[in-house]
């Protein structure tokens, strides 16, 4: 999958799934801008040794603007231009809503969905100018079902499908269009995290197998090929969709 007349922008790229899209776009000859708060991120994989001129990384937090005013900058300062933005950063507490502190909710909303927001104002005019472009939102199953304990994930990731129907008519006419990719349980470590965090990670993992029809969780590879084809010429008549990558989850 070629990718090599490319520039992408990626959030979350420090680990996971957005740590994969990384690999697998810079693997396809495309240029990078991959965006975390993980301080660690300019070393994450080895990557900017292996390639120092098509990888640049920006250090902030998505839920601010300035992290969105940074990243447009450097990837248009780098590279002339963005074709693919990928809104992949997320933060999740596992907690029926009425638990979590008012601190907690504004930081999964901010950081979920604000996130985007920034990401349309600092992207869509360089998109517009440029005749067209490409946004990638990842949503999750949490998005289409409910689910217990993700009381502000689940309401965050929701609100992700409807960001990416109103983007995809509103810009359709400029050529921009936007999907949201919607992963079933991926074992990364936000996944491991609200495992420790469940009180019985041991439980919480062996449910999240066998509440797949599939009968397994997803490693994060298989979800970033999927990017890597909508990111490709391939994948050009999408936009508006809502694509459920969940093992069958949602089948039920
Ligand atoms: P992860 O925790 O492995 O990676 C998330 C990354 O986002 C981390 O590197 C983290 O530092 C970064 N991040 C967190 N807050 C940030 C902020 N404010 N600004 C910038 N970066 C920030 O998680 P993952 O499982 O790879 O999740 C990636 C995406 O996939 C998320 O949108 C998540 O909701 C979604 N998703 C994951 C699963 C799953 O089972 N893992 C399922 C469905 C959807």
């Amino acid at each position: 999958m070629d990718l090599t007349e490319k520039v992408a922008i990626v959030t979350g790229a420090a680990s996971g799934i957005g740590a994969e899209i990384v690999r697998l776009f810079l693997e396809s000859g495309a240029r990078v801008v991959a965006v975390d708060i993980d301080p660690g991120l300019p070393q994450a994989g080895g990557l900017a040794d292996r390639y120092p001129e098509r990888l640049r990384c920006v250090v902030g937090d998505v839920g601010a603007e300035e992290t969105s005013l940074a990243y447009a900058r450097l990837a248009l300062e780098a590279y002339g231009k963005i074709d693919v933005m990928i809104n992949n950063a997320a933060v999740s507490y596992v907690k029926p809503i009425a638990e979590h502190t008012p601190e907690e909710w504004d930081r999964v909303m901010n950081v979920n969905v604000k996130s985007i927001y920034w990401s349309a104002r600092a992207v869509v005019p360089a998109m517009k100018k440029a005749g067209g472009g490409l946004f990638l939102n990842t949503g999750s199953i949490s998005s289409v079902v409910g689910l217990a304990g993700q009381g502000a994930y689940g309401p965050s990731k929701g609100a992700i499908v409807q960001i990416t129907r109103q983007m995809a008519v509103e810009y359709a006419p400029d050529n921009i269009r936007v999907n949201a990719v919607c992963p079933g349980t991926v074992d990364t470590p936000l996944v491991r995290q609200a495992a420790a965090d469940s009180g019985d990670p041991e439980a919480f993992l062996a449910g999240l197998k066998t509440a797949h029809p599939i009968g397994r969780v997803a490693q994060p590879e298989e979800i970033a090929q999927f990017y890597r084809f909508l990111a490709s010429d391939h994948a050009r008549f999408f936009t508006g969709a809502v694509l459920m990558i969940d093992g069958g989850f949602t089948a039920q």
